[in-house]
């Protein structure tokens, strides 16, 4: 018997785009004499739009966008993702950032009582916003760069007293941030006040919460982990933006970016970042998978940047070919995956 193995993609998310990219990826990489591969598209409006069962793997990407017959509010969304067609036996949340990437979409999955792919409900939610996920690390001793965070209504209030604390707990430049995207979307490198109060406005269109790091020059390293109780780590790899820093374009349309694979470390330093790969993994609570962002500075120094909880996962992006240099293919990441997904549910039950 054939697994029916539902696809979520797209979603009401500044990433959506990436995460048809990835749904394409994944629907052809994927066994289909092993699995039936049931499309469901989340609109950027959050519409749920369940296609038929695919025949063959995904071209165009246009094909991604389901029509439907009809839309189908969450609140119906059990007799929609289980209905008439049969149950799911499985089912791969391709989604980044907000309602996706951030616990949500797990939860309802949970009430559902069906298996996913990936980290759960407390990871997926910490994971996702820069503030507690830091708070949390900063509990476990790992070392990472100084920060202030606040919320919007904070700001409106009184943003020169929120300029003057970050002058003084920080130095320029500044790398401000929406608390809960990826991406890089709405971050901004900031070199003095006026150039930090304008990444502020940005930040602001994007969540209601902030945080402003020190910004600091660094290679920036990442590591691939993968299972539930007993994580394993890929090997590390290196990112070599051309742009000033690994922004939106750096990481999907701009071919310019380097990435070394496996990085050129001592030893000591892809240690240390095992280490602290899997100490930030315990601390979150993770399953399934994550992707570890590092920066490794002049001295060797290793900070932890976050984890992105649905990191990228094109076969062009880092997570799969940290796995693929580490002898993993992409077919065999999702089939792992997939079996990772299984065994957290079945013990679960
Ligand atoms: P993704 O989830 O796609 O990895 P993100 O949106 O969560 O990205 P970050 O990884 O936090 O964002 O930051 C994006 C990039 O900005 C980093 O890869 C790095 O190039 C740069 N950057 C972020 N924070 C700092 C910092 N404190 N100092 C120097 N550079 C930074
Ligand atoms: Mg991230
Ligand atoms: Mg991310
Ligand atoms: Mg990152």
């Amino acid at each position: 018997m054939k697994k029916r193995l539902g696809l979520i993609y797209g979603g009401k998310s500044a990433e959506h785009e990436v995460s048809l990219s990835t749904a394409r990826a994944v629907t052809q990489a994927v066994d289909f004499d092993r699995f039936e591969v049931i499309p469901v598209y989340i609109t950027y409006d959050g519409e749920w739009r369940k296609g038929q069962s695919l025949e063959r793997p995904i071209e165009n990407i246009e094909d991604l966008r389901l029509k439907g017959d009809g839309t189908h509010k969450p609140d119906s969304i059990h007799d929609f993702l289980n209905g008439s067609s049969g149950a799911l036996d499985v089912v791969f949340p391709l989604l980044h950032g907000t309602n996706g990437e951030d616990g949500t979409v797990q939860g309802l999955l949970e009430v559902m009582n069906l298996p996913y792919v990936g980290n759960g409900v407390l990871a997926s939610s910490a994971g996702m916003d820069k503030v507690v996920m830091k708070q949390l690390f900063a509990q476990a001793g790992l070392s990472q760069v100084a920060y202030v965070h606040f919320i919007r209504s904070e700001w409106n209030a009184n943003s020169a007293q929120l300029i003057e604390q970050m002058e003084k707990e920080l130095e320029y430049p500044m790398f401000v941030k929406p608390a809960n995207l990826g991406s890089s979307v709405g971050i901004s490198k900031a070199v003095d006040e006026k150039s930090l109060t304008k990444a502020i406005e940005l930040a602001l269109k994007f969540d209601r919460r902030i945080i402003v790091e020190q910004g600091i020059t660094a290679r920036e390293i990442e590591m691939g982990v993968m299972g539930n109780d007993h994580p394993k780590c890929s090997v590390a790899g290196e990112i070599k933006p051309v742009t000033e820093f690994y922004d939106y374009e750096a990481k999907y349309s701009d071919g310019n970016t380097v990435l070394v694979i496996p990085a050129k470390v001592p030893e000591e330093v892809r240690k240390k970042m095992v280490e602290m790969s899997i100490k930030a993994y315990k601390v979150l609570d993770c399953s399934g998978l994550v992707r570890s962002d590092f920066f490794v500075g002049a001295n060797d120094e290793v900070l932890i940047n976050e984890v992105n909880t649905m990191p990228g996962f094109t076969p062009t992006s880092m997570f799969p070919l940290l796995w693929q240099k580490t002898g993993v293919t992409y077919p065999e990441l999702i089939d792992e995956l997939i079996e990772l997904a299984l065994e957290r549910h079945a013990e679960k039950q």
